[in-house]
This record gives structure tokens, sequence and C-alpha cells, in this order.
């Protein structure tokens, strides 16, 4: 894959076959005019080539050029364990035990090598902004150090309470990256320590990010105050003998909690009823879905029509390689496609895209438009392209491509 960090001095003309800004129809034998690292202008090549005749021009001929892609949720310090946990057929507990029993059995050179690799096989495949959680920093100066925009949030894990929410004295060398802490659950964080995780990043304006309403266990421990889950915590000294069961969802209980509004990100959202609907399209809380994580360990899939219907922001995510073997959005996208046909391609790509950018408040990525920053990628596609814009979203989705070149800033 050939790519480009675009600079001030730069202006080029860039032709492909077809353009999907993706907030606007797709163009055939369309061109981005890119000057200042900025895309300046957006249409058919015929008319942007006469207006910028000082351009360069580079033409990708049979290609697509779209935005670069968001995976909004993976923790790269689980990478090593690709291919080491087997699919779940529903046992979330049995999956998590296995997770923590490898993630100890491995070094730290072993953790950091995988990530570098995970990160190595993000930017081939075209991600561009990223959600990533640690407990630990180890993956941290890599994303620093990387191409990459986004979130590293520091994961807090605490039943019990007696966590400390110290300032972050970790800093980001360049504005591509922004550091927080993040929940881990509803049932593996406190009341307290949950608002007060959420207070520290309202005050800071950063985003609130927790896995929420993935399993049954933890549906069944927050409506009655029992099952595995509450098993699991008093095997790992975490129950907390105060704790009085909510009695309600996961999404009610974080909003009784007043955890939810728009600058909070609940990933997976899977157990959902017509209450908690309301309540997220309410508070505009902003979801990650991560369809093959949930279909890995077997808990469900998210009601996406459901959720897209009710005008909330929805992006997508891959989870840890210990619940996927890839962390590639074009995988999610097409697995997206399988299980929910009747959500056209199109939809699906602004989730990977503009919608994931926005969520993480990049407001100028994740479309081709101009004022936007020009972080896009050239897709080459096996299939013929024929001249149905609707026909090649599908074929991007769904058939073999390759990401030949891109453009970052
Ligand atoms: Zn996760």
């Amino acid at each position: 894959m050939g790519e480009l960090k675009l600079q001030h001095y730069h202006h080029y003309i860039i032709r492909a076959k077809w353009i999907f800004p993706v907030l606007s129809p797709p163009i055939l034998d369309g061109a981005v005019e890119i000057k200042n690292k900025k895309i300046v202008n957006v249409g058919k090549f015929k008319e942007i080539s006469k207006e910028a005749v000082f351009a360069k021009p580079i033409d990708f001929e049979e290609a697509v050029i779209l935005p670069a892609l968001v995976n909004a949720h993976t923790h790269l310090e689980l990478s090593g364990l690709r291919f080491r946990v087997s699919p779940s057929s529903g046992d979330f507990i049995s999956w998590v035990k296995n997770v923590i029993k490898l993630k100890q059995e491995m070094s730290l050179i072993e953790i950091r090598e995988s990530a570098k690799l995970g990160l190595y096989h993000l930017w081939k495949d075209g991600t561009g902004i990223i959600g990533d959680v640690g407990n630990t920093a180890i993956t941290f100066d890599l994303l620093y150090n990387s191409p990459f925009y986004g979130y590293f949030f520091q994961e807090v894990i605490s039943f019990k309470g007696g966590y400390n929410l110290k300032e972050i004295q970790l800093k980001a060398p360049s504005s591509n990256f922004r550091i927080t802490y993040s929940a881990h659950a509803p049932y593996s964080v406190s009341p307290l320590l949950l608002q007060a995780i959420k207070s520290y990043n309202k005050k800071r304006k950063k985003l609130f990010c927790i896995h929420c309403a993935e399993s049954y266990e933890e549906v069944k421990f927050l409506k009655k105050g029992e099952g595995p889950l509450l098993e699991f915590l008093k095997e790992r000294g975490q129950w907390d003998e105060n704790f009085i069961p909510p009695g309600v969802s996961p999404v009610k209980y974080l909003h009784n909690l007043k955890l939810l509004d728009e600058d909070t990100l609940l990933i997976h959202v899977i157990h959902i009823d017509e209450e908690d609907l309301e309540i997220l399209k309410k508070t505009r809380s902003k979801i990650c879905i991560c369809l093959r994580s949930n279909l890995f360990i077997g808990v469900g899939i998210p009601k996406l029509k459901e959720l897209l219907s009710a005008g909330l922001d929805v992006c997508i995510g891959t989870d840890s390689l210990a619940s996927n073997d890839h962390l590639s959005v074009w995988e999610e996208m097409k697995t997206i496609y399988t299980y929910y046909p009747d959500i056209s391609p199109g939809e699906i790509l602004k989730m990977a895209t503009f919608t994931g950018a926005k969520v993480f408040g990049f407001n100028k990525m994740g479309a081709i438009l101009a004022g936007y920053y020009p972080n896009m990628l050239v897709v080459e596609i096996r299939d013929y392209l024929n001249e149905r814009p609707e026909d090649v979203l599908r074929s991007l989705i769904n058939a073999g491509k390759e990401v030949k070149f891109r453009f970052y800033v």
C-alpha cells in the first residue's frame, strides 16, 4: 500500500472512477482537490480540473476513494490473545475468566509486540481513527507515535471502591490523541466511582465510555442482584455487601445515575427494551456496536435497525482480538450487512466513517467534503465496477478489495 502524508504546500487533484463522499451521493468519474492539507473541492473530474489548473493530478483510474475508517472500540493490549480464546456459545463469565487468565500469562513484550502488529493491520486495512481501551498504558506510546487519530481510554475496574482517580499525567505531544478514564461496565465499577469517572470527563470535556448491556448475566445481576456475575465478583474479592441491586436494566441503571448524555459512548447495547430505547433517544447517548465480538461470545446481537431508526449515532468497533479474529472494520461492515440486510450499504459505510469521527469529536473527518481533512483511502475492488452507485457500494462492503493507497494529515 502506498501512502502520502499531506503537507501545507501540496496541491493535488486526485481522480478515481468513484468518489464516495459519504454525506452526499457517490460521484462517477470524480475528483478531490486538496490544498494546504484541506479538501477544497469535490465533484466531477471534468469540472474540477478546469478550475484547478495548477494542481498536480494523480489518477487512480478504476478505483474508489472514500474517507478512512473508524474502529471505535478495541483493546490493543489484548491483541496477543488472537486465536487463543475459543468462541463461546453464550457463557459470558467463562469467556471473561479465560481472558483474565490468558492475559496474566502474557509477558509485557508479548503484549507490546502484538499490539504493534494490531496497529499495523489497522493501518493497512484503512483505519484512521481508533478508540482504544487499556488497563495498562502499554499501548499508549505506540498510539501517540502513530499516524492515527483517536482516544485512549484508561479503563477503571473496581466494584468495591477504593480507586483513586488521579489527574492523568500522560500528555499528548500532538492533538491527534485524547486520553481519559473510562469505566469497564455497570457490574464491575461501583456506582459512586461510575459517577466520579463521568464527572472527571465532564469537567475536561471528554467522552465517557463504558461497556453496557452486553450479556444476560449483566441484566440478571442488575435486575435481581444474583447469578454468575455475583459469584464472579465474590470469587475476585470485589463484591460489596452494601450494594443494593437497582432492579432495572443496564441502560436504566446508568440513566438513574445520571451518566447518560451526548458525551457518553455505550459499547455493545444488546439487551434493551422499548423504555431503554426511549432513554437512549432522550439522552442522545452515543453507541458503538461490535457485532463480530458479540457473535464470538454468543451474547446476542444489537437491535441495530431500531437504534438507527431512533436517530441515534451508532458507530462500529471490533472489540479486542480476544473476541474477534480481525481488527478490520471491513469485516464488521460485511457481517453487519449479512445480519441486517435491510440496512443499506451506504448507511453502514456512514457508521464506519462519519459517525465514528463525530462520536469522538473529530468534526472535520469521516467525510469527503470541502473544508474537511483529506484522510482518505483509495480502494481497488476486484468486482467489475459498473455504473450503478448502489452496486459499487454493495461490492465495497462485501467483495474482495484492497486499500491501494492512503492520504492522511
Ligand atoms: Zn471492549
